[in-house]
C-alpha cells in the first residue's frame, strides 16, 4: 500500500506531555473463501441481501456445522507467515444477543488458538510481536436507517446475514507499537502480507480488513500497563492514525487532572474527530465460553503444516529482500517500496531474472510502469523486457522508452512495429553533437553564464536539444558534448 504523506505523519516516538503511547491492535480479516466457515453458503461480498444463507448460518435448530478444510490451510499460512506456532486449537462458543448473531453465539478459538507467539517485522526494523491469530466467523450486518447511520436515530434497522458465518482470522498484536505511524506501518504490512498470500483481498472499506485498536498511556521509562482503552472497527488507515492520537491525548489529560480513563470501548467519530464511548468493556466471563461440543479439536499433522509452508511465495519481505540484494544497496528504498507492490513486482523480479540491470527494472516499474499498469491490456511480462532490453542497448533513449512502454501496454503490435509506427529510433550521435552545437550557437548568453560555471543551465541546453530531436536524442550524449565544448571553451 503507497504511504500516504497526508498532513497526519507523526513522529516516532509519539510524545506527549512526557507519556508515550502503548498500543495493540486487532486485525480481523475476512478469508477468501469460495464457501462459509461451517456451512456450504457462498462467501461473497455484494450478493442481494439474505440470499447466501442457510439452516446453518442462520441458526436453525438441529443444524450442526462442518469445518471448512480451506480456512484451516488459510489460517495456517498466515500463522506461518506470521512466525507463529501452529498448534493443535479448539473451538468455542462466545455466548451474547444481539440481532446480528442468529445463532445466540459466535463460534470462535479462546484459550487454544490455532496460532500463537509470532512477530511481523515492520519495513523500518520495528518488530511487533503477534499474541495470537484465530479461526472466528462473522455476524451479519446491521445497516441503521436514517440520516445519521446511528442506532438511536434510525427510524428503524435492517439486517443482512450473508455475512453471518463468513471465516476471519483474528489477528491480535502485542502491546509493542508506540506510535500512531507505527500503527499505520503495522496495519500496511499486514495487509500486504495478507493480499500477497492471497487470503485476503484486503479491503477496508469494504470490511474485509477492520482494524480495533487498544491503547493506553504511560510516563516515558516506566514499563507498566495501564488502563486501555478499545476503539472499534477502525476502517482506514487515516481513521486508526488519529483515533489513536486523539485517544493517547485523552488519557495523558485525564491524569494530568488527577483522573484515570476507564476501561471501555470506544468508537471514532469521523465527522467530529474524536473518540467517544459506546460501552463497558465485557469481560471474558461475560461470555460465559464453552467448549463447542459439535466440533473436535483440530490437530493439523506436521505433513500438512509443511505442505501449506511450501505454498508460501513472495512476501513482502521477500520481495523488498530480492529487490534490494538484485541492488545490492539499500540505495532506491522509495522505488523499491513502490515496486515490491503486488501487481507491478511480476515485472520487476520478470526482468531483472531476464538479466536487465536491476536499477533500470526498478526505475521503470516504480515510475512508468505503476502509472500505465490499471490500463494495460497488452503489457505482458515478456514484452515489458523486450522495452527495457531495447532501452539497456541504447536502441531507444530513456525519453523514447517511457513513451515505448505507454503505447505497448495498449496496443495489440509487435514491439517492433510500435517502434516503427512511432519512430521511435534513437537518433545518431553524430547528429545529436551537432544539435547540440547548433543550439550553444544560438544561445550566447546562456551559455557563457554556463561556462563560467552556473551548472542548472545543464537542463536548458539538454530540453533544448530533447525539442529540436523530438526526445531521440541519447541524454548521456548531449550532456557529454555539453560538458566537452565547455571544456574547450573554458
Ligand atoms: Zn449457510
Amino acid at each position: 500500500m503507497p504511504r500516504s504523506n497526508t498532513t497526519e505523519e507523526l513522529e516516532i516516538p509519539w510524545v506527549y506531555e512526557g507519556y508515550e503511547l502503548v498500543v495493540g491492535l486487532e486485525v480481523h480479516t475476512e478469508l477468501k473463501t469460495r464457501s462459509k466457515l461451517f456451512c456450504s453458503c457462498a462467501n461473497e461480498f455484494g450478493s442481494t441481501p439474505n440470499t447466501n444463507v442457510c439452516p446453518v448460518c442462520l441458526g436453525l435448530p438441529g443444524t450442526l456445522p462442518v469445518l471448512n478444510k480451506t480456512v484451516v490451510e488459510l489460517a495456517i499460512k498466515i500463522g506461518l507467515v506470521l512466525n507463529c506456532e501452529v498448534r493443535k486449537s479448539t473451538f468455542h462458543r462466545k455466548n451474547y444477543f444481539y440481532p446480528d448473531l442468529p445463532k445466540g453465539y459466535q463460534i470462535s478459538q479462546y484459550d487454544l488458538p490455532i496460532n500463537s507467539d509470532g512477530y511481523l517485522d515492520l519495513p523500518s526494523g520495528h518488530r511487533v510481536g503477534i499474541v495470537r491469530a484465530h479461526i472466528e466467523e462473522d455476524t451479519g450486518k446491521i445497516t441503521h436507517m436514517g440520516s445519521s447511520g446511528r442506532m438511536d436515530k434510525s427510524a428503524y434497522s435492517l439486517i443482512d446475514y450473508n455475512r453471518a458465518g463468513v471465516p476471519l482470522t483474528e489477528i491480535v498484536s502485542a502491546p509493542d507499537i508506540h506510535s500512531p505511524d507505527q500503527a499505520r506501518e503495522y496495519v500496511a504490512e499486514l495487509r500486504g502480507v495478507l493480499i500477497s498470500l492471497g487470503v485476503s483481498d484486503g479491503r477496508m472499506e469494504e470490511g474485509s480488513l477492520r482494524v480495533d485498536a487498544n491503547v493506553s498511556v504511560r510516563p516515558i521509562g516506566s514499563s507498566e500497563l495501564r488502563t486501555r482503552c478499545e476503539i472499534k472497527n477502525l476502517n482506514s488507515l487515516r481513521s486508526l492514525v488519529r483515533a489513536i492520537d486523539y485517544e493517547g491525548k485523552r488519557h495523558v489529560k485525564l491524569y494530568q487532572r488527577d483522573g484515570a480513563p476507564i476501561q471501555e470501548t470506544r468508537h471514532w467519530d469521523e465527522t467530529r474527530q474524536r473518540t467517544a464511548s459506546l460501552r463497558s468493556k465485557e469481560e471474558a466471563n461475560d461470555y460465559r465460553y464453552f467448549l463447542e461440543p459439535d466440533l473436535k479439536a483440530l490437530a493439523p499433522t506436521e505433513a500438512f503444516i509443511r505442505r501449506i509452508e511450501s505454498e508460501i511465495v513472495d512476501t513482502p519481505k521477500q520481495r523488498r529482500a530480492f529487490l534490494i540484494g538484485s541492488l545490492s544497496s539499500e540505495e532506491m528504498s522509495d522505488q523499491v517500496e513502490k515496486a515490491i507492490d503486488l501487481e507491478l513486482y511480476p515485472y520487476v523480479k520478470h526482468a531483472i531474472e531476464a538479466g536487465i540491470s536491476p536499477r533500470l527494472a526498478v526505475a521503470r516499474t516504480a515510475n512508468e510502469l505503476a502509472a500505465t499498469v490499471s490500463d494495460a491490456p497488452y503489457l505482458s511480462l515478456e514484452r515489458f523486457v523486450e522495452v527495457l532490453q531495447l532501452e539497456e542497448d541504447k536502441e531507444v533513449s530513456s525519453s523514447q522508452a517511457k513513451v515505448l512502454l505507454n503505447a505497448v501496454a495498449k496496443r495489440d503490435e509487435p514491439v517492433s512495429s510500435i517502434v516503427s509506427a512511432l519512430d521511435l529510433k534513437k537518433a545518431d550521435d553524430n547528429e545529436t553533437r551537432s544539435v547540440v552545437e547548433s543550439v550553444v550557437a544560438q544561445s550566447p548568453s546562456e551559455w557563457a553564464r554556463f561556462v563560467e560555471g552556473q551548472d542548472q543551465l545543464m537542463g536548458f541546453f539538454v530540453g533544448k536539444v530533447m525539442k529540436l530531436t523530438g526526445g531521440k536524442a541519447d541524454g548521456s550524449v548531449v550532456k557529454d558534448t555539453l560538458l566537452q565544448l565547455r571544456q574547450i571553451d573554458s
